[in-house]
């Protein structure tokens, strides 16, 4: 079964212009796919994340997450699905900066009755896997960037969600933090079979994942599959920007 399907998806923002967000996407991803989604700024991205991961509601169509529509759901009911079924990485990390690294990481199990020692035995587990162990006492304002970010996937998957949501978690990132970021992703993705969507405008980051698509002025436009050669899946990303209109000023952060 998949694990997300979404259905004839539209969203239009209200305004005194309109604007067309999304039109009529189709995609499903399935349980264990790590799935990139690129496109040029405004493309709607974001839009699509926010859909499904329920911060936002479609203009119509439909979001199935592990078969369960969450917007058929009850107020409480959908806040409970949400911690227990979805794990959310940001560009700017969201975390409580005066509060500690493991603080910060166990943050949501508080809200589920979960053991102290349960708790203990995962954030052991979760922080020596992401290497953010020696620093699990120190304060998010004495950590770097990199850091940050590994803290929130560590606080993202520490209920052991269906599905990660990542818009532009390198974003604010050096290129060194980035790919420890991206490999800190791939190795949830390939260890806990973790499924996760990631927005992404940077191609090496995007070379991490199974499979791309492109999304351009709300439209979903080209689908990119990994394969087994990661060099390859990079050069055709590069080119399926270029060709869908990535500009060149998102084209100017790549290295490789
Ligand atoms: P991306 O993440 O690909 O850069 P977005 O999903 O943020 O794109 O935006 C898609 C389009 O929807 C853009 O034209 C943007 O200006 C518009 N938009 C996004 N969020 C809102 C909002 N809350 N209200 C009105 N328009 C919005
Ligand atoms: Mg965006």
């Amino acid at each position: 079964m998949d694990m997300l399907q979404v259905t004839a998806l539209n969203k239009t923002y209200p305004g005194k212009v309109q604007t067309q967000a999304l039109s009529d996407i189709h995609l499903s991803i399935r349980q264990g796919e790590f799935v990139g989604i690129m496109g040029p700024s405004g493309s709607g991205k974001t839009t699509l994340l926010n859909m499904v991961s329920t911060i936002d509601d479609p203009s119509s169509g439909e979001v199935k997450i592990n078969g369960q529509n969450p917007f058929a759901m009850k107020r409480k009911e959908l806040a409970r699905f949400r911690r227990r079924e979805l794990g959310f990485v940001f560009q700017d990390f969201n975390l409580l900066d005066t509060l500690t690294v493991a603080e910060n990481i166990v943050l949501p199990l508080t809200l589920d009755n979960v053991s102290l020692k349960e708790m203990e035995n995962r954030l052991e587990a979760i922080t020596t896997r992401l290497g953010i162990d020696q620093i699990r006492n120190k304060r998010i304002f004495e950590i770097s960037g990199g850091q940050r970010q590994r803290t929130a996937i560590a606080r993202a998957i520490i209920n052991r969600p269906s599905l990660v949501l990542a818009d532009e978690p390198t974003g604010a990132l050096d290129s060194a933090s980035s790919q420890a970021v991206m490999e800190a992703l791939e190795q949830i993705n390939q260890q806990e079979k973790t499924t996760i969507m990631l927005v992404t405008h940077d191609p090496l980051a995007a070379s991490y994942c199974d499979r791309i698509v492109f999304i351009k002025d709300g439209r979903l436009a080209a689908e990119v599959h990994r394969g087994d050669n990661r060099q390859t899946f990079f050069q055709r990303i590069i080119d399926t920007l270029s060709f869908w209109g990535g500009n060149s000023h998102e084209l100017s952060s790549v290295r490789i």
